[in-house]
């Protein structure tokens, strides 16, 4: 890859084998040196100064607190446990900090370091499946946290279930030198970008990229690469990145998703990508549909690529 894809590089170590351990994570929660990060609505505490720095705080900052729901592992880091928590509606100068705020993830990410950002992505998703799991899906009891927060398990039927991440493919449809670009409804006039959709149960990521494709744009796709990945917490996605080679290309619009799709040269894109204009508006650097383009503009699909017989 070109530029670095935000929410990929997380450094914490997940420690699978130590958090099965209840008394080891309760241990952990009672260390000094443990660091929380607080969360509220799925906003991060965090800190503007040149870059945008997260707020991590100690155990003690959280005697004072009367709500919050149990903090969940996310891994060590240089033998310190790292937690998420999240505080529900508190403000942050509840949390006795001046100039710290809770940021929306999305927004803050490109100005967050790339080791933060990866942190944040981890922990975002954990509270959003264990703000929406908190009663079992097949008897309807209460479920408690367990393992550090990697797995809930219910009062009544005891089902133990498990954060779940949902596939997402997202593809640059290519044939020649140029590529194929949706907009969605709603979308600007020149707000064109990467054809995506979620993976299907049963499913390969080639059948869903070719599924996507035909039902979006009536367009029929070959060969499927893989590109690259990038975790998406909002709330849990995984987007899976190809280069999709068209074997035909004639459009025919799907016109509950797209307001349009057409195609776009590589020049088209590679000037969109420098700066955005009326014509063609490529989605900013926090989404992988950014570094797809940016590749293909420099070619990256042909590595390796044979064409189709
Ligand atoms: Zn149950």
């Amino acid at each position: 890859m070109a530029g670095h894809i935000p929410f990929t590089s997380n450094p914490l170590d997940r420690a699978s084998n130590l958090r099965h351990d209840d008394d080891w994570v309760a241990a952990q929660l009672q260390l000094a040196e443990s660091r929380f990060l607080a969360f509220s609505r799925l906003n991060v505490l965090c800190r503007q100064a040149e870059a945008t720095e997260l707020v991590w705080l100690d155990g003690s900052c959280l005697d004072g607190l009367t709500d919050y729901c149990a903090p969940v592992l996310l891994g060590l880091r240089d033998g310190v446990a790292h937690f998420a928590i999240d505080v529900l509606d508190i403000e942050a100068t509840q949390l006795g900090f001046d100039g710290a705020a809770f940021g929306e993830v999305r927004g803050i990410a490109p100005s967050l370091s790339a080791a933060d950002a990866g942190i944040v992505a981890q922990a975002r998703s954990i509270l959003d499946w264990h703000g929406r799991n908190r009663f079992c899906g097949a008897c309807g009891s209460p479920t408690s946290v367990k393992k550090g927060g990697s797995s809930r398990q219910c009062s009544g039927c005891e089902a133990e279930v498990f954060p779940r991440t949902d596939p997402v493919v997202i593809m640059v449809v290519w044939r020649d030198d140029k590529c194929l670009l949706g907009r969605r409804s709603g979308r600007p006039g020149g707000a064109y970008s990467c054809l995506a959709g979620f993976v299907d149960q049963g499913e390969t990521i080639e059948e869903a990229v070719r599924r996507e494709v035909m039902e979006e744009a009536g367009v029929v796709v070959d060969e499927v690469k893989y590109h690259a990945s990038q975790p998406w917490p909002f709330p849990s996605s995984l987007m899976i990145g190809c280069f999709a080679h068209a074997a035909t290309d004639e459009v025919h619009l799907d016109d509950l998703e797209l307001a349009d799709a057409r195609w776009f040269t590589r020049d088209d894109v590679r000037r969109a990508l420098e700066s955005p204009s009326e014509i063609l508006t490529v989605p900013g650097p926090v989404a992988i549909a950014h570094h797809l383009l940016s590749d293909w503009s420099v070619g990256a699909e042909a590595q390796g690529h044979t064409e189709p017989a």
